[in-house]
Order: C-alpha cells, then sequence, then structure tokens
C-alpha cells in the first residue's frame, strides 16, 4: 500500500510562494487599485486620456519606484514585488498597469543595471522617478520594431554634447514622462555596435513629443512618436556605455517581459473575476448558467490556464531576483500569459453573452486590452524564436 503523504514529504515552498510580506504588498495594492483606479477605468478609456491625480497617487504609495533603493526615495523592493504590483494593478486596468511596469521593470531597471558605472546620473534619475517623474523606453522606431538593431536615429558627438537627430515611435507613456531613455547610434556602419543609450529629459532643446496613437487598447496608457532635432544632450547623459547600447535594450527587455506577463496575467484574472460571478447570477432556462455543464468546463479551463500563467510569470520573477538565469523563462512567461490573456477574455464576453460585446459592461474592454500581449516588447514570433535558440543550445 502506498504510504500516506505527510508534511516529511512535501517539498520546499515552491518559489512562487508569496512571504507573509509580499502578501501585504499585494493587498495594499489590490485595495487600493480598487478604490483608487477602478472607478475612473470607462471613462479613461473612454477619453483615452489617463488622470494624472492617479499617477500622484502611484508615487505617494511608492509604486514608481519599487525597486528603487531606499537612499534614492524608492522602496528598495524586489523585482517580483514590482510585478505583483504590475498585476494586481492590471487587473482592475492595464493601461494603469503598464505606466507602473514601464516606470519599474523597464526604465528603472535600465538606470538600476547600467547606471553603475555613473553613480551621479543614476542619483539624479532614480531620485527623480521614484519621487515624482515618470520615465519611458524609447527603441522602436517606424522601420525597425522586431528588427530594432536597425534603429536609424543618429548620436552625434560635438564637444560636451551629444546631437541626435531622428524619431521614435510608439513610446509608452509618451504624453506623461519627464525622462526617457532612448537609443540612437553613434556611428551606423559599425551596425548594432553604434548603438547607444542616452538619458534624455522632456524639456531639452530639440525634443519634442509628436502624435499619440488612438489604439484598440490600454486606450489610457499614452503611445506616442518622439522628435529629435538637433536634440542636445550632454556627454554625462550616456547611460553605460557608448556602444553598448544593443546589450542595454536586450537585457532590460528580456526582464520588462516579466513585467508584460504579468501585466496579461492581470487582464486574464480582472475579466474571470467578472465572468465567473456573472455566471452565478445569470440565470437561463430556470437556472444559473453556472450550473451548466458546458460553462463549468470553461470556468475550469480558464482557471487552469490563469493559474499555469501564474507559476510561469512568477517563477521567471523569481529567477531574475536570484540571479540566475532567467530569459527563456521570461520568454516563455510574456508568450503563454499573452496567450491566456486573449483566450481567456474572449470566453469571458461569450459567458456574458449579447451584454459581454456592449461597453455597459467591462469585459469587452479585458479582450482589447488583452491583443497588445503579443505585440509589444517582442511578438509571440520573437518570444518563440528566443525559446526555441536556448532550448536548441544556441
Ligand atoms: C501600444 C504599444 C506600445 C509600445 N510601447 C513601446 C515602448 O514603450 N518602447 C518601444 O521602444 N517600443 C514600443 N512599442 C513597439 C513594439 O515593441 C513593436 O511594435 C514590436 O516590437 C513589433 O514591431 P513592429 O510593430 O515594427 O512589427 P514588425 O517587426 O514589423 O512585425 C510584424 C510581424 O512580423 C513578424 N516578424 C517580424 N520579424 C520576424 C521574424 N524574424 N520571424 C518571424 N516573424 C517575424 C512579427 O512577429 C509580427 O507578427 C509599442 C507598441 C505598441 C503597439
Amino acid at each position: 500500500m502506498s504510504e500516506v503523504l505527510t508534511e516529511k514529504h512535501i517539498s520546499p515552498p515552491p518559489l512562487t510562494a508569496l512571504t507573509d510580506d509580499e502578501v501585504l504588498f499585494r493587498d495594499n495594492i489590490r485595495q487600493f487599485a480598487e478604490e483608487a483606479i477602478r472607478p475612473h477605468v470607462r471613462e479613461m478609456d473612454e477619453k483615452a486620456v489617463f488622470d494624472r491625480a492617479i499617477i500622484d497617487q502611484f508615487f505617494q504609495l511608492g509604486i514608481m519606484g519599487i525597486e528603487i533603493p531606499v537612499e534614492y526615495g524608492g522602496g528598495g523592493g524586489t523585482f517580483f514585488e514590482a510585478c505583483l504590483a504590475v498585476e494586481e494593478i492590471s487587473k482592475v486596468d492595464a493601461s494603469a498597469g503598464v505606466i507602473v511596469d514601464v516606470q519599474n521593470t523597464l526604465s528603472a531597471n535600465a538606470f538600476l543595471k547600467w547606471g553603475k558605472n555613473n553613480k551621479e546620473l543614476q542619483k539624479k534619475y532614480l531620485s527623480r522617478m521614484a519621487k515624482d517623474t515618470v520615465g519611458a523606453y524609447a527603441l522602436s522606431e517606424a522601420g525597425s520594431g522586431s528588427d530594432a538593431f536597425a534603429l536609424q536615429t543618429r548620436a552625434e558627438l560635438k564637444g560636451d554634447h551629444y546631437v541626435l537627430n531622428g524619431r521614435k515611435l510608439w513610446i509608452t507613456n509618451g504624453k506623461e514622462a519627464g525622462i526617457f531613455i532612448l537609443f540612437a547610434t553613434v556611428d551606423p556602419s559599425a551596425g548594432y555596435k553604434g548603438i547607444t543609450a542616452f538619458v534624455i529629459e522632456k524639456e531639452f532643446p530639440g525634443f519634442t513629443v509628436g502624435k499619440k496613437e488612438d489604439k484598440l487598447g490600454i486606450r489610457a496608457s499614452s503611445t506616442c512618436e518622439l522628435i529629435l532635432e538637433d536634440c542636445k544632450v550632454p556627454k554625462s547623459n550616456v547611460l553605460g556605455e557608448v556602444g553598448k547600447g544593443y546589450k542595454i535594450a536586450i537585457e532590460t527587455l528580456n526582464e520588462g517581459r516579466i513585467g508584460i506577463g504579468a501585466q496579461m496575467l492581470g487582464v486574464a484574472e480582472g475579466a474571470f473575476q467578472y465572468a465567473q460571478k456573472y455566471a452565478q447570477e445569470r440565470k437561463q432556462f430556470g437556472k444559473p448558467i453556472a450550473d451548466f455543464q458546458g460553462i463549468q468546463f470553461q470556468l475550469g479551463q480558464m482557471a487552469t490556464d490563469i493559474e499555469a500563467a501564474r507559476l510561469l510569470v512568477y517563477n521567471a520573477a523569481r529567477m531574475k531576483d536570484a540571479g540566475m538565469g532567467f530569459v527563456k523563462e521570461a520568454a516563455m512567461a510574456k508568450l503563454f500569459a499573452s496567450q491566456v490573456a486573449e483566450r481567456v477574455t474572449s470566453l469571458c464576453i461569450e459567458i456574458y453573452g449579447g451584454y459581454g460585446f456592449t461597453k455597459d459592461y467591462p469585459v469587452e474592454k479585458y479582450w482589447r486590452d488583452a491583443k497588445i500581449g503579443k505585440i509589444y516588447e517582442g511578438t509571440s514570433n520573437m518570444q518563440l524564436q528566443t525559446i526555441a535558440k536556448l532550448v536548441m543550445g544556441k
């Protein structure tokens, strides 16, 4: 007869289990998102404008500098906590989620990792980002998306300044940001080895924010063109080393992808919360539709998908915090969580029937918001390419 399972058979808590502090952190953010964001979601989506007062509250709560060291005014927390925050906020609104995500997992993270050789730069900008300044990450251009290193924006050294010319496209937080990590080439003939990361302030002469995109989903998150016309950037505002921008771009995006996985996890969970409640309230044929096996199977499958996405996202975030290699796991987390988000939100609309197709109910917005997960910070094809390379040992 097989032995009864006891404590001694149970392995240590999985990397995905939350500590007491993390539970407290998550619950605080959950409460804030419900009280301060939820009431404004529909209006912000319709107007395609994010309420600045909510961003100010993000700063007051420390949500915009989760990993920034305490000495710079940040929370001194972990990457895992940043992902938890993105997940919780995205349950309520994916636009709010991506604002927090780009601030923490891309912009602040780039300064944390690559600003080590220039402490003054690191301190100056991380202090501002912890206090009141939104960050943005500007890599893509009209002609260079998946092939990001084909970028054309040019940086020429003239005395103690670089002069930048070019245009960036699709830049999240473009409207709200005060600080931009922007990639340009100092030597187009050097290919990717000319790419350099610059820190640009909104007020720098020659820098303007252009057209804001009118989008299908995450409508309240601003996505803008950036225009650089003889934009003067001090030499000291090179992040990392000249010619090493490609490394910064790749490695920061590897981390950021876990954040997008967390955003998509939140989107799936947010829609599911509505659908499982609705299924128990909506009556057809004299009973709640949740009593029909067809609906139960859909709910069961969605819950399983969400749990699997959570395990991938949490595991990748824990691996990053533990200093382990996480590139494959990050790509898998983003790939799978964005597939789950699209699948789950679509089914949630179906559970609502005709009502789900209208803007009177919240689920159609979750579906629109889910679509972006397969596109930004590397399309699903790019994630698959990374995973395939790594499993083949290349
Ligand atoms: C809402 C939004 C916010 C964004 N925010 C930012 C931001 O803050 N900062 C930033 O720098 N960028 C941002 N982006 C840009 C985003 O990262 C790019 O859109 C994305 O990388 C895809 O590039 P692309 O749009 O040029 O598509 P393309 O690269 O032209 O891809 C088109 C299609 O071809 C496929 N494809 C391309 N190459 C290959 C290949 N080798 N093998 C197989 N398939 C391939 C792609 O998977 C895709 O399906 C944002 C985009 C959007 C829409």
